[in-house]
């Protein structure tokens, strides 16, 4: 039987009924966003894991992918979303740091494009085939350095960056369309916030959110 076909059964600590109860958590936790909520109850988070940690894949936590990265806790990947769609949905997403390719999978739930750069190669073929399996076909994937964003489809309405930079990268906020939104976590390994960055009559507005925790943004590919 194929990972797929398990998670179409949806039996024990992988089943719909689980998934459901993350949902019901993460309401409870403050995300208000309808289309969010929905795409956390669609997307088989076990299915972005390693097999052995599958059992946990719909608690709220962090959890390792290989390479020293992790797939980020579901309450931080729905809250990014919210705030990236707060005022609508964008049309064409970009996500720096693919990862397991979780965050890109809920994303592309609610919006019609989503533009994914990640640094090391070696994660990358897992995600595709991922998304082959899944039937994804709004998700592109880079191996590339998110510190230059993705020039050839900009300018993008939305960009959520999922590994922390010290600061905002400067591409980004040139890919970053009239009226768009990027959220990114913003700090050094001490400390990090979560940054709101508005494109707003030719300026930048940027806010802060709350205390997150990620893997630095590291530079060039790997
Ligand atoms: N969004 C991912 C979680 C990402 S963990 C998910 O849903 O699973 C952070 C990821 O950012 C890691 O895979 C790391 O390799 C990647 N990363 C770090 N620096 C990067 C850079 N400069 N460009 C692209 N990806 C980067």
């Amino acid at each position: 039987m194929t990972r797929e076909a398990r998670s179409a059964e949806g039996v024990g600590m992988t089943s719909q009924r689980t998934r459901d109860r993350l949902v019901e958590l993460l309401a409870r936790q403050g995300i208000e966003e309808p289309r969010v909520l929905e795409a956390v109850r669609t997307v088989p988070r076990h299915l972005f894991v390693d097999e052995a940690l599958e059992s946990r894949a719909y608690d709220n936590t962090p959890l390792p992918i290989g390479h020293g990265q992790t797939i980020s806790q579901p309450w931080v990947v729905a809250r990014m979303t919210e705030l990236l769609l707060e005022h609508g949905v964008p049309g064409r997403v970009l996500e720096v740091g693919t990862g397991s390719g979780y965050q890109a999978a809920i994303l592309a739930q609610i919006v019609p494009e989503v533009y994914s750069v990640e640094r090391v190669g070696a994660l990358i073929p897992a995600v595709r085939q991922r998304f082959r399996d899944l039937g994804y076909r709004n998700v592109m994937i880079r191996h590339g350095d998110g510190y230059e964003g993705w020039p050839e489809y900009a300018p993008y309405e939305g960009i959520i960056v999922t590994a922390a930079p010290e600061r905002v990268p400067e591409a980004l906020l040139g890919q970053l369309a009239e009226g768009g939104r990027l959220v990114a976590p913003v700090g050094g390994p001490g400390g990090q916030d979560l940054r709101v960055v508005e494109h707003r009559d030719g300026a930048f507005h940027q806010s802060t959110i709350s205390a997150v925790s990620f893997v630095p943004m590291l530079r060039g590919r790997a």
